[in-house]
């Protein structure tokens, strides 16, 4: 028997005998479910809808369906490259054409959840990181950097999009610590709770959203929308994140899945 068939053998009895848990890392996806609010100048995200063609009824006397309509990056969401202008003309930078292997892999969970409550402008930064690899260790290579800001405990309040007259206020990673995860911790990608990958305010940093910007200009992903993060240890668990093979995506809502030993 080959070792890997071994693994999967191990990990199906761990699975069925919950010694590995599986955490749904997903907001529902509803009409109510907010979505990013840009400058008014810009094109807007759709809102998530569903229409009910039949439920048992005329229209479909056995059957119960719904024809449903949203953005890419409505809800739960995966950040493809092309999404940014820096992505757009790196290899498979589109969600159909992104190598399956990256759908599957460890995370590291970062809680600034207590300075986010503090704060809610709070800016994680390349010297927060290496102050936190001291007390926890070294950030492994191709591992999504889950932000832990307990954001999704806001989801159904204002204070989620915390939209104010000068824009939306929620935390987020500041240039030198994007550039850090990219360039020094080789990350997989940046996984958040808030709405976007940058801070609410990052409009007006330098450069703007620098997270979209650096990420996804170095062919890295965005998760955003996410709950639970605070049911993840801190190294050691493994996210699912498969986006919908759409044709030329920019990106797509998904459900996401977190392994984490029990
Ligand atoms: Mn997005």
């Amino acid at each position: 028997m080959k070792e890997s068939t071994k693994i999967l053998t191990k990990l199906a009895q761990a699975i069925s005998e919950e010694t590995v848990k599986i955490i749904d890392l997903s907001n529902t996806l509803s009409s109510d479910f907010p979505v990013i609010i840009l400058p008014p100048e810009f094109g807007q995200c759709e809102q998530f809808k569903m229409e009910t063609l039949s439920e048992y009824d005329e229209n479909g006397p056995a059957w119960y369906w719904n024809n449903i309509s949203m953005n890419e990056h409505t809800g739960t969401h995966f950040d493809a490259p092309a999404h940014w202008i820096t992505g757009k003309d790196i290899p498979n930078n589109t969600v159909e054409s992104i190598p399956v292997q990256n759908f599957v892999a460890p995370a590291v969970v970062v809680d600034i959840s207590k300075e986010s409550a503090i704060n809610p402008d709070f800016l994680i930064t390349k010297e927060f990181l290496l102050e936190w690899e001291k007390t926890h260790g070294e950030i492994p290579p191709k591992n999504w950097i889950a932000l832990r800001t307990d954001w999704y405990k806001l989801v159904g309040t204002e204070k989620y999009l915390n939209m104010q007259k000068d824009g939306a206020h929620s935390p987020g990673p500041d240039k030198s610590a994007i550039e850090f995860l990219v360039f020094e911790r080789d990350c997989i990608g940046l996984a958040v709770e808030t709405i976007g990958t940058d801070a609410g305010q990052a409009f007006d940093f330098d450069p703007p959203l620098p997270a979209h910007s650096i990420l996804h200009g170095n062919g890295r992903y965005g998760l955003q929308c996410l709950k639970n993060l605070d049911k993840l240890p801190t190294f050691g668990s493994i996210i699912i994140a498969n986006p919908l093979k759409i044709e030329k995506g920019s990106g797509s809502p998904l459900r996401v899945l977190a392994l984490v030993d029990g």
